[in-house]
């Protein structure tokens, strides 16, 4: 029997949110429920947006929430690096293996221009669905040796249907090509893409469920994509509910008041928030 292996991902881009915070809580609990290992993974490849204080707050944060890991970068454990800057020597090794299939192309659109050549997307805060504009021939497998300076797309099966069970919501399907289309895996600015770094960390440190907000669904599909590619096993799923205010507005990290940071300065204390956002 596989033993239950799950993770909590923060992007240390500013301080913990208090929506986050509930996802992370919604992973331990599933940790524990199956008597399981939770751990912690610093995703900070973004280095306009990640900050090393950011790190440091989120993890005396997170702590201060009441969420504990039995490995992470602060503890240690046999599948390190915990901290996603440390890993990128496998994040090229999968972006080769995606090369050689014929799987990805480099693309030089800008953002601007695939907002302005696709439709309007068919899903909140999604991108359009990329209009193929740099897509090479099938089996075009690219002589380029290094990522750096393009943009990377994955070649989507244009209209297959995709199809997983998420643990709390069920049968999930999308269609590749209509509900997302060709997307990136590594950027121009030689950053591997969140797509491409989830899968390979989730699949090397043999995470069980990936347990993370229902707003990342659709990113889910493409994930799915990835693992095949790679011939990696799939973990399971399940999404968790957003978290929203009174007003049944998203809590987002714009919402600065919310920050863990800022309510545990106002005296709030992580009882009290747990109660109050997990009844509702
Ligand atoms: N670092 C990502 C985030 O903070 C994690 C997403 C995931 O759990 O896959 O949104």
């Amino acid at each position: 029997m596989t033993t239950y292996r799950g993770r909590i991902a923060p992007s240390p881009t500013g301080y913990l949110h208090i929506g986050h915070a509930i996802t992370f809580w919604r992973a331990q609990e599933r940790a524990e429920q199956n008597g399981g290992t939770l751990v912690l993974r610093i995703e900070d490849l973004d280095t306009a947006r990640c900050r090393p204080e950011f790190r440091d707050a989120i993890i005396e944060d997170l702590r201060w929430f009441g969420l504990r890991w039995a490995e992470g970068p602060d503890i240690d454990g046999s599948f390190g690096p915990y901290v996603q800057s440390e890993r990128r020597a496998l994040y090229l090794a999968a972006w080769k293996k995606l090369r050689d299939a014929a799987l990805i192309y480099p693309c030089s659109c800008s953002r601007q221009d695939v907002l302005q050549s696709a439709g309007a997307p068919h899903h909140e805060n999604e991108e359009p669905v990329y209009p193929g504009t740099c897509r090479p021939p099938n089996g075009t497998v690219s002589d380029l040796d290094s990522p750096a300076g393009h943009h990377w797309r994955f070649r989507v099966p244009g209209g297959e249907a995709l199809h997983f069970i998420d643990n709390r919501l069920g049968p999930q399907r999308a269609i590749a090509g209509v509900d997302f289309g060709d997307f990136i895996v590594w950027r121009k600015d030689d950053v591997p893409a969140y797509q491409l770094a989830v899968v390979v960390d989730d699949a090397a440190m043999q995470i069980t469920e990936v347990a993370r907000g229902a707003d990342l669904l659709l990113s889910t599909f493409r994930q799915l994509l990835i693992y095949r590619a790679l011939g990696l096993s799939v973990p399971e799923f399940f999404h968790t509910e957003l978290i929203t205010d009174s007003a049944g507005l998203r809590l987002a990290k714009r919402h600065a008041s919310l920050s863990l940071r800022e309510l545990r300065n106002a005296g709030a204390n992580a009882d009290q928030l747990r109660a109050r956002y997990l009844s509702s």
